[in-house]
């Protein structure tokens, strides 16, 4: 997809929500291209903590493998710090953060300080049988982070990564005990942010079923009249 000069002069901030598998990762990386904003996945910053062995990588570590969320205050202040980065300024597309209501109330005082706020809040909406099939086939590469589905996108090669070869690998909270641990944490802790984003009139439904294009251009249409 081209950038138009038009796409990228504007300036906002988007939360992707919805449960895990429902493809938020995917279509922020879409966001990011297309209006040159900042991706925030905390997800991934966890990941990369855990990469270098940083001590939050290490405490982080503990609850993802059990498909528990990291605490609220080491998650927001990681967050927060990340926000605070200067290509932040060309707005944000929110991934996987906020979880909770507390993280979504210090996610709008944070902004509100920076003279910000969130522009909408896309709930991307999946079956919960169509989340379990999704996680469980995903495969990560190890290697450049590509991610592969081993039912919709799998790779040329079984079990190799397409760009370098690695052998592609789970996730550990992509196994099943851990998808049924994420699901039910999702459905207490997340899904409440549902009415919190209703409430504030930010949120839009997008139905993540579709096929990813079908799903982009719900997205772009909504992000286009922010
Ligand atoms: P994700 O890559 O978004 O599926 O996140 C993987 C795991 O990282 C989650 O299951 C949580 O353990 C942790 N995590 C990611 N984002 C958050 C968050 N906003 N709050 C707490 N834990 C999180």
């Amino acid at each position: 997809m081209n950038k138009t000069s038009r796409d990228t002069d504007r300036i906002f901030n988007v939360i992707l929500l919805g449960p895990p598998g429902a493809g938020k990762g995917t279509q922020a990386k879409i966001l990011n291209q297309r209006f040159a904003m900042a991706h925030v996945a905390s997800g991934d910053l966890f990941r990369e903590n855990i990469a270098k062995q940083t001590a939050l990588g290490l405490l982080a570590k503990s609850f993802m493998d059990k498909g528990e969320l990291v605490p609220d205050d080491v998650t927001v202040r990681m967050v927060v710090e990340r926000i605070a980065q200067p290509d932040c300024a060309r707005g944000v597309v929110f991934d996987g953060f906020p979880r909770t209501q507390a993280q979504a109330q210090a996610l709008d005082a944070a902004l509100a300080q920076a003279n910000k706020k969130i522009a909408a809040v896309l709930w991307v909406n999946v079956r919960e049988e169509v989340l379990i099939q999704r996680l469980t086939a995903r495969r990560i590469c190890p290697t450049d982070g590509a991610v592969y589905n081993l039912l919709t996108n799998p790779p040329k090669i079984a079990s190799q990564c397409d760009h370098d070869g690695s052998a592609l690998i789970q996730r550990d909270d992509d196994k099943p005990p851990a998808v049924q641990r994420r699901l039910q944490v999702f459905h207490s802790q997340t899904q409440p942010l549902i009415d919190y984003y209703r409430a504030a009139g930010l949120l839009h439904e997008v139905q993540g079923e579709q096929p990813i294009e079908r799903v982009q251009s719900e997205i772009v249409n909504i992000a286009e009249r922010l």
